[in-house]
């Protein structure tokens, strides 16, 4: 196999053999800086049974070369196994940029591999380039509490590696006549860390998945006044059949619990529709929804912030819109035959 040297990396994520959205978000940033560092793209997948026709998505998503390191005994993610082996990757093929996602394992993983290989890392990042002249990554993410965007180089040391938002970006289209290489990394039995033991896992209950994956999601604020105001939100979602989300305001007044907040400290989305319900549209709920495709928002002030992102809005008391627009929705079902529970 040739090696080729500083290439630009992403860690791609997968449960249960398929490959996560974040993979593929992962490779529009790093098309854009391999294309802009005139080098090529590789993803880097580490686990077991995920097969080459998933592999293949990756190519078609815009990487160059995918390399596979796969072993029954990487099923799950065990910390230090994952960064023996990609420390010893990123040793043998010398990347000039290395990008994870700011999930739970990307935010394990890239940080202990970063103090390995003695390079820095920024951790959640919403945008990344490269600085023209020195070809430096140019990582850029919200600092003192959200209130500026602050960009952070790694000038003297490689690879430079940065964790990356979910839904800071789309994936790009997918091309399925792109070609590019597979390689399979066999993997050493020093690598496996014996320590660690993985007897099982126990799935989260919580809306946090729902919430990253639905197409709607209805989001309720301050604005609600009263925690039993929050079933109107329910309701609605229900009706739409949207996921709920949240504001802090109404998450730290314990309306609904912490997995619904959208925003700088919570979840960042991507629905098709984003609703927001009595929320002023403060700078860190906004970093968590930059990439809906559409906001709409209720609210009694006509100069809230949240306007100013809408694509639709409704000024007028959220205890009134809501109960119309549900009514509406109704008896728009009803016409069309559907059964509607209250
Ligand atoms: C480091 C840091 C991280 C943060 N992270 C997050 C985060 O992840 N997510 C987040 O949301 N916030 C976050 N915040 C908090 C953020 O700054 C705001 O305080 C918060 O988003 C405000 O929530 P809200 O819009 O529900 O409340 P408010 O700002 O109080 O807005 C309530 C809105 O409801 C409207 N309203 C009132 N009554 C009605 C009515 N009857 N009908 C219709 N509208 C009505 C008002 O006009 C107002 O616009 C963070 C802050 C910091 C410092």
């Amino acid at each position: 196999m040739k090696i080729n040297v500083n290439q630009v990396w992403t860690v791609a994520e997968h449960w249960e053999g398929n490959l996560k959205p974040i993979s593929f978000e992962l490779l529009h940033w790093g098309r854009t800086l391999a294309d802009k560092l005139q080098t090529s793209l590789a993803s880097i997948v580490i686990g077991n049974a995920i097969n080459n026709e998933e592999l293949q998505k990756l190519i078609a998503y815009g990487a160059d070369e995918v390399y596979s390191v796969q072993d029954p005994r990487l099923s799950f993610f065990v910390c230090e196994t994952y960064a023996r082996i990609l420390t010893s990757l990123i040793q043998s093929f010398q990347p000039v940029v290395v990008l994870g996602g700011a999930t739970t394992l990307g935010r394990t993983l890239l940080p202990y591999v970063a103090v390995k290989v003695h390079t820095g890392l920024t951790a959640d990042c919403t945008g990344l380039d490269i600085e023209e002249g020195t070809g430096n990554l140019l990582q850029i993410r919200p600092a003192i509490g959200g209130n500026i965007m602050a960009t952070i180089k790694t000038p003297f040391h490689r690879p430079q590696m940065a964790t990356v938002r979910p839904h800071s970006i789309k994936p790009l289209c997918p091309d399925p006549f792109r070609t590019g290489w597979i390689h399979r990394i066999p993997i050493q039995d020093q690598m496996i860390d014996s320590r660690v033991d993985v007897l099982g896992l126990d799935p989260l209950d919580s809306g946090r998945s729902t919430l990253d994956s639905a197409e709607i999601v209805v989001s309720g604020g301050k604005g609600l006044r009263r925690g039993d105001a929050f079933s109107l939100i329910q309701s609605l979602a229900q009706d739409l059949g949207a996921a709920v989300g949240a504001s802090r305001e109404a998450v730290d007044r314990g309306w609904i619990s912490y997995p619904h907040q959208v925003g700088l400290s919570g979840k960042a989305i991507s629905p098709k529709v984003y609703i927001a319900v009595g929320i002023s549209g403060a700078i860190q709920h906004l970093a968590g929804i930059k990439s809906s495709e559409a906001i709409v928002a209720i609210n009694s002030d006509p100069s809230a912030p949240i306007f100013q992102v809408a694509d639709f809005g409704i000024v007028g008391d959220l205890f009134q819109v809501i109960p119309e627009i549900r009514k509406h929705i109704h008896e728009q079902k009803k016409k069309k035959g559907m059964e509607c529970h209250e």
